[in-house]
């Protein structure tokens, strides 16, 4: 795919971003044989900076297992407090890292083979012109579409988000690189360790923090301090010495470091209210999974969807614009995925409200659900019932300290630092 600069031009769906929402979405768009130009603010063939997890069988279900740089059939968490009670817990599923360059690839080798436009520019304000949209970019340029897809991240472009007071950010430090020791089993990936016993009495009382690691093979580890979501967000100079006390406690003091992870990004903001004048995707359009973090699983598994109706919606030939984005973002968002994510934001909510030895209790109950339900829980791929059935059961297996923290109104569970 050759990058042209902006110009004057009309098309059935424009889509702004050069991150995996943007291209995920265009290349669906473009296997429905709709007519797509992408405007990224850089060359989408620009390495992305984030690495991104992924439990296995998501995407071997999809049949894009290929697209995985590295796999773990072992994959454990702890949570027990330390010392004798390490509480380790087998998941019993294979998890991965996505190829970020494989990935790229795949989304725009289908991009390039439809013959679709990449443009280079920011976009920067969008107005309704008659039945179309028309998009005001970097360079005094305009580009004019059916339909104009915001797929720009957490910060979105052209979508409006309500104004709310906090919402929570995932927040984490992490290092790749070289341990004296090696800092988690080899060959295994590490989901969560809520361990704890490196830390003081005093630490103990701030917000809990876990270990998110993997073993990248050749003596090299990647490991992240973690902090579930809170607002105003942990500090990474909070996390950086948590996992450096972490490290030192096991002997397994870095020695080498290749790279640094800052990650921040926002966990649980409200659906952007509507009517917008564009549709949206990926983070922009609150996709981020608010107890889990994840999404790319879920752009690849609700992508072909919303494509498919746009699509429809497009080829009836009769929509303007305004009709178009009200049928996509119903597409994104129909009723029951709506009420699935107020069901997680309310359930973060109350986690958000645990002290250390609370949330280890609720996520050793959570994990000794079976693994259709935890698994689906966390990859959002229940339907409704089942998600309740799940909480149920959940409900039924955890110890009285968790189900006194579920019980009590978010704003009243302990509260920390
Ligand atoms: C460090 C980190 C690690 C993460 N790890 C995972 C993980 O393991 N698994 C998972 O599922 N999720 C993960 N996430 C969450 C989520 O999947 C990512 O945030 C993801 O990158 C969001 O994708 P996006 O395309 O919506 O936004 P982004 O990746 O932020 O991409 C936005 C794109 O829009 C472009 N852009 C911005 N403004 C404009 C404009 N005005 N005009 C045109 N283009 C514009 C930018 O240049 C960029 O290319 C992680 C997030 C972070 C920050």
């Amino acid at each position: 795919m050759n990058p042209h600069r902006t110009g004057e031009m009309t098309t059935d769906v424009l889509v702004l971003g050069g991150g995996p929402a943007a291209l995920c979405i265009a290349a669906a768009l473009s296997q429905e044989g709709l007519r797509v130009d992408l405007l990224s603010a850089q060359d989408p063939r620009t390495p992305w900076p984030n690495t991104y997890g992924i439990w296995c069988q998501e995407v071997e279900r999809l049949g894009l297992a290929h697209l995985l740089g590295h796999r773990w059939e072992r994959s454990v968490s702890h949570f027990g407090a330390g010392g004798n009670d390490d509480g380790l817990r087998e998941h019993g599923l294979a998890y991965g890292l996505l190829d970020r360059s494989r990935l790229q690839q795949h989304w725009l080798t289908a991009l390039d083979d439809a013959g679709q436009r990449c443009l280079i520019g920011k976009a920067l304000g969008v107005e309704h012109n008659d039945t179309l949209l028309q998009v005001h970019c970097s360079g005094d340029q305009q580009l004019s579409a059916r339909l104009v897809v915001d797929a720009t991240g957490h910060q979105p472009a052209l979508i409006s988000q309500r104004r709310t007071s906090a919402v929570a950010g995932q927040a984490a430090y992490g290092i790749v690189g070289r341990f004296q020791r090696p800092p988690i089993e080899p060959g295994t990936f590490v989901f969560m360790d809520f361990r704890c016993d490196h830390l003081g009495a005093e630490q103990r009382q701030q917000p809990p923090t876990f270990l998110y690691a993997m073993d990248l093979g050749e003596g090299r580890f990647f490991v992240e301090e973690t902090s579930l979501a809170l607002a105003p967000p942990v500090p990474y100079a909070q996390l950086r010495q948590r996992l450096l006390q972490r490290l030192a406690h096991r002997r397994a003091e870095p020695i080498a470091i290749e790279h640094e992870e800052f990650c921040l990004f926002p966990m649980n903001p409200p659906l952007p209210a509507l009517p917008q004048a564009v549709a949206g995707f990926g983070g922009a359009a609150g996709m981020v999974h608010p107890a889990s973090g994840y999404m790319v699983g879920a752009m690849l598994r609700r992508a072909p969807a919303m494509a498919k109706a746009i699509a429809g919606g497009i080829n009836a030939g009769d929509l303007d614009s305004a009709a178009l984005t009200r049928l996509a973002w119903q597409a994104l968002w129909p009723s029951e995925e709506r009420l699935k994510r107020e069901f997680y934001r309310f359930g973060l909510a109350k986690l958000m409200g645990f002290d250390e030895a609370r949330l280890r209790h609720h996520f050793a109950s959570f994990f000794a659900l079976p693994e259709p339900l935890w698994f689906g829980f966390l990859t959002n791929t229940l339907s409704l019932t089942e998600l309740g059935g799940a909480m149920v059961r959940l409900f039924a297996l955890a110890p009285w300290d968790v189900r006194a923290g579920l019980l009590l109104p978010a704003r009243e569970a302990p509260h920390h630092g």
